[in-house]
């Protein structure tokens, strides 16, 4: 079928259903709890490192104390610390395209909205993105496209194989992700064969009525069911890792927390493996957006947010963008947060452009809250005693949805996610990072290294950085 130029199987999955009850979850929103002992229990079912139901789950949201509060903030922190470790993975966003069909009312390239400036990188622009990316030292991207007849699978995939092949100084981009439309099965099995690492989708909001408000009928996006089962669709075209996620303040946020939590339960059941990461951005002004946002979440809101969903889903990734001010960042990086954007652009081309220079809304989707450098985001998660990680070994070496999920068991960080954050850790320090990023970088490296029991393994991680320094690059575990 073809609607506003572009061809889709409509075909939902088989068995794909409405997994989100809307009266169970306004029910549960009626709840309180500010019984001490029953939000204990919780917190130690997440710190057993099992999952919360959404009974449970609804209970951390209606904590309302600021006793209860902190303690719910401490309980997140200690499943972060236990199961993530301090280590931060870092990526960065692409821009790749803003020709939209779709028309959401708050995104600065529907298509209504006159004063944005289209363009989509031509492939000699994209390797230039890339470049200045490699340059910067970054390893993770995101490649994020509007819906268009023109961003087809094809186009997706070949954007992707461009980005893989570039390869800049000690530089290259060894994980790609995407963030775009849903596609149907054969789409997604395109995108698939170019390598891409996860595929995220965000459901904007998981209340039927307000998702009707905010997308119009008569575009593709209208079409909440399309949407909800867009990862169903890709897991059933192969891709294993996905990234759901709500635009947080079209409704009620504890309702889009418990339909986030819904749909991370709805693809352990289905599938077998949960989503590989979990967002949940704020709406940021953009071009053309004149909205009254009756749900707007204050940052008191926004955090026991975080809070709650990092107890809910221990063991699914949780990713704060630059959309947050550096502030907030600061803060709620440490209940719960595994990855952050670094050095944001959003404008189209905009990693070419020179250091500073002025970011116009009229090219970009949003405003970015946390402007940032990539070196001074690095230098500042590790005065915080984060350690900045550019690994991308798991997907690399296979470790992706059931496996990954078999893996994320306590040891593996020990013998895997740590090694490999110190080790690209280094490539960044030897290869892009000012002279005091790179001495507050190797005095950490030195703290980690000394938590590492005697051995050797402690010696093959050693020996690695060893080698790093003298010019080997992607020795990884
Ligand atoms: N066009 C595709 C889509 O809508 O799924 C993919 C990418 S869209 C460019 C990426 C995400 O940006 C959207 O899913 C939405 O959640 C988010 N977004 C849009 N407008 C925003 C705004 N004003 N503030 C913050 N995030 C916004
Ligand atoms: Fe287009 Fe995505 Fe923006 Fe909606 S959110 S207008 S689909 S780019």
């Amino acid at each position: 079928m073809k609607q506003l130029g572009i061809e889709l199987d409509r075909t939902i999955s088989k068995g794909g259903a409405d997994f989100i009850d809307e009266e169970r979850i306004e029910n549960l929103l009626r709840t309180t709890c500010e019984d001490k002992v029953r939000y204990r229990e919780i917190f130690d079912k997440s710190l057993s490192k099992t999952p919360l139901t959404l009974e449970e789950t609804a209970q951390l949201l209606s904590i309302k104390s600021p006793e209860g509060k902190e303690e719910l903030y401490e309980a997140a922190r200690r499943v972060k610390r236990e199961i993530y470790g301090n280590r931060i993975v870092i990526f960065a966003p692409l821009y790749i395209g803003n020709y939209c069909v779709n028309n959401c009312a708050y995104c600065g390239f529907k298509k209504s909205a006159k004063n944005t400036i289209r363009k989509t990188l031509t492939k000699d622009e994209l390797i230039n993105e890339v470049v200045a990316l490699e340059d910067n030292g970054q390893k993770r991207l995101i490649l994020v496209f509007g819906e268009s007849p023109i961003y087809t699978p094809e186009f997706i995939a070949d954007c992707t194989r461009s980005v893989y092949a570039v390869k800049s100084k000690n530089g290259a981009i060894r994980r790609c992700n995407i963030n775009a439309a849903p596609l149907d099965i054969k789409g997604y099995k395109t995108v698939k064969e170019a390598g891409i690492g996860t595929y995220q989708i965000f459901q904007e909001t998981y209340h039927r009525a307000t998702y009707a408000k905010y997308h119009p009928a008569d575009t593709i996006k209208g079409d909440y069911d399309w949407r909800l089962d867009g990862l169903d669709r890709a897991f059933e075209a192969g891709i294993d890792d996905l990234g759901i996620g709500a635009l947080i303040g079209l409704y009620d946020w504890r309702f889009e927390t418990l339909g986030l939590v819904s749909h991370a339960i709805h693809l352990k059941e289905r599938f077998g493996v949960g989503p590989h990461t979990i967002s949940f951005p704020r709406i940021r002004p953009a071009q053309d957006m004149n909205l009254s946002l009756p749900y707007e979440t204050n940052d008191e809101e926004f955090k026991q947010l975080v809070a709650t969903l990092r107890l809910a889903v221990p063991y699914t990734g949780m990713i704060l963008t630059a959309r947050e001010p550096e502030e907030l960042r600061n803060e709620v990086i440490k209940f719960g947060i595994s990855q952050i954007d670094a050095g944001t652009r959003l404008e189209i081309g905009g990693y070419e452009k020179p250091k500073g220079s002025e970011q116009k809304l009229s090219e970009e989707q949003f405003m970015v809250g946390d402007t940032r450098g990539l070196d001074e985001t690095v230098k500042w998660l590790m005065t915080q005693d984060f350690i900045p990680s550019f690994c991308t070994s798991c997907y690399r070496a296979g470790r992706t949805g059931e496996h990954f999920m078999e893996f994320a068991i306590p040891g593996f960080i020990q013998k895997f996610c740590t090694p490999n954050a110190l080790l690209t850790l280094s490539e960044y320090l030897e290869d892009y990072a000012e002279p005091e990023t790179k001495k507050t970088g190797y005095a950490l490296i030195e703290r980690e290294l000394g938590k590492i029991e005697e051995g050797g393994y402690k010696n093959t991680i050693i020996e690695r950085i060893n080698k790093i320094k003298n010019g080997e690059r992607d020795l990884r575990f």
